[in-house]
Protein backbone atom coordinates (compact mmCIF):
# COMPACT_ATOMS: atom_id res chain seq x y z
CA UNK A 1 0.00 0.00 0.00
CA UNK A 2 1.16 3.68 -0.77
CA UNK A 3 0.59 6.62 1.01
CA UNK A 4 -2.42 7.48 -0.87
CA UNK A 5 -4.02 3.64 -0.33
CA UNK A 6 -3.61 4.31 3.29
CA UNK A 7 -5.35 7.38 3.76
CA UNK A 8 -8.18 6.13 1.38
CA UNK A 9 -8.35 3.02 4.14
CA UNK A 10 -8.53 5.40 6.84
CA UNK A 11 -11.66 6.92 5.69
CA UNK A 12 -13.02 3.01 6.36
CA UNK A 13 -10.83 3.41 9.60
CA UNK A 14 -13.24 5.88 11.00
CA UNK A 15 -16.51 4.34 9.79
CA UNK A 16 -14.76 0.82 11.93
CA UNK A 17 -15.28 -0.54 8.27
CA UNK A 18 -11.65 -2.22 8.29
CA UNK A 19 -11.12 -5.78 7.63
CA UNK A 20 -8.35 -7.25 10.06
CA UNK A 21 -5.82 -7.65 6.96
CA UNK A 22 -6.04 -4.09 6.05
CA UNK A 23 -5.44 -3.39 9.49
CA UNK A 24 -2.17 -5.12 9.01
CA UNK A 25 -1.65 -3.75 6.13
CA UNK A 26 -1.71 -0.28 7.60
CA UNK A 27 0.26 -1.23 10.30
CA UNK A 28 2.96 -2.69 7.69
CA UNK A 29 2.67 0.47 6.31
CA UNK A 30 3.21 2.61 9.04
CA UNK A 31 6.30 0.94 10.02
CA UNK A 32 8.32 2.61 8.01
CA UNK A 33 6.06 5.71 6.78
CA UNK A 34 6.46 8.35 10.17
CA UNK A 35 4.23 10.74 7.94
CA UNK A 36 1.49 8.25 7.92
CA UNK A 37 1.81 7.52 11.36
CA UNK A 38 1.82 11.06 12.58
CA UNK A 39 -1.47 10.85 10.46
CA UNK A 40 -3.18 7.74 11.77
CA UNK A 41 -2.17 9.06 15.70
CA UNK A 42 -4.24 12.44 15.06
CA UNK A 43 -6.47 10.78 13.78
CA UNK A 44 -6.23 7.75 16.61
CA UNK A 45 -6.67 10.67 19.02
CA UNK A 46 -9.61 12.30 17.01
CA UNK A 47 -11.72 9.41 16.90
CA UNK A 48 -11.31 8.32 20.20
CA UNK A 49 -12.61 11.70 21.41
CA UNK A 50 -15.17 11.68 19.36
CA UNK A 51 -16.11 8.34 20.44
CA UNK A 52 -15.70 9.30 24.11
CA UNK A 53 -18.38 12.13 23.68
CA UNK A 54 -21.95 11.66 24.69
CA UNK A 55 -24.46 11.22 21.24
CA UNK A 56 -25.77 14.40 21.78
CA UNK A 57 -22.39 16.20 21.86
CA UNK A 58 -21.75 13.95 18.17
CA UNK A 59 -23.03 16.10 15.49
CA UNK A 60 -22.79 14.98 11.97
CA UNK A 61 -20.54 17.62 11.31
CA UNK A 62 -17.35 16.05 13.23
CA UNK A 63 -17.53 13.24 11.03
CA UNK A 64 -18.05 15.24 7.94
CA UNK A 65 -14.97 17.14 9.10
CA UNK A 66 -12.96 14.09 9.35
CA UNK A 67 -13.37 13.23 5.96
CA UNK A 68 -12.75 16.07 4.60
CA UNK A 69 -9.26 15.63 6.59
CA UNK A 70 -8.15 12.67 4.87
CA UNK A 71 -9.34 13.97 1.29
CA UNK A 72 -7.25 16.47 1.82
CA UNK A 73 -4.35 14.44 3.06
CA UNK A 74 -4.61 11.94 0.47
CA UNK A 75 -5.23 15.03 -2.17
CA UNK A 76 -1.34 16.44 -1.42
CA UNK A 77 1.55 14.74 -3.32
CA UNK A 78 3.57 13.72 -0.25
CA UNK A 79 4.40 10.02 -1.02
CA UNK A 80 7.17 10.37 -3.26
CA UNK A 81 6.12 7.56 -4.72
CA UNK A 82 7.92 4.86 -3.22
ZN1 LIG B 1 2.83 6.67 4.08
Amino acid sequence: MNCREIFEALSEFIDEDLSTSTCNEIQRHLDHCQNCRIVVNTLRKTVTLYHSLPPKVMPGEVRTRLHRVISIESSRDHDGGS
